[in-house]
């Protein structure tokens, strides 16, 4: 069955004891964002060694940029009303070897996840991370502010190592 919730219980009291977690801030505007995908081999946290606080990390199939994760940093975005101008960094972490691949067999549901018609999908590149990736920076830098940089990442799941496709502009 995997891992217990006894075990999941135990897990935490350790993370607990730690005090990791304690007197965080909440995240701003200005808080490193990330767009990962949801396979368990990939979490952004631990491939980019990022800690607690330091990162607000959204995960989705492929670490695709959709209609509903625009929606979804719209909403986010309500968080920071009234704050300085958004600035920050949006990282997009693709993958080798991404389960998004083998969706290509069910066009209809690939193109509803991507709110597209099934014969736009070979413009989302999901046979090849380091185009898809491209895909999505371009996406990100028209749809967000351009005070917010966008980079464009992939993680080799066989070396361990990102490789930065398309850097952010002013870094
Ligand atoms: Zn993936």
């Amino acid at each position: 069955m995997g891992i217990s919730t006894g075990e999941l219980l135990r897990r935490n009291a350790a993370f607990a004891a730690t005090r990791a977690f304690a007197g965080l801030p909440f995240p701003t505007a200005d808080t490193l964002q990330v767009l990962g995908c949801v396979d368990s081999r990939v979490d952004p946290g631990d491939v980019l060694g990022l800690e607690l606080g330091e990162s607000v990390v959204m995960r989705n199939i492929g670490g695709r940029i959709t209609p509903a994760t625009l929606r979804e940093w719209a909403l986010l975005g309500r968080l920071g009303q009234g704050r300085p101008p958004r600035s920050g960094h949006l990282v997009i972490l693709h993958h080798t070897d991404c389960g998004i691949t083998r969706l290509a067999d069910y066009p209809e549901q690939l193109a509803a996840f991507f709110e597209i018609p099934a014969d736009e999908l070979q413009n989302k590149a999901v046979d090849d991370p380091y185009a898809s990736v491209r895909v999505d920076t371009a996406i990100a830098r028209h749809a967000l502010p351009p005070s917010r940089l966008v980079s464009g990442l992939v993680y080799d799941v066989n070396t361990g190592l990102i490789e930065i496709i398309d850097p952010a502009t002013q870094e």
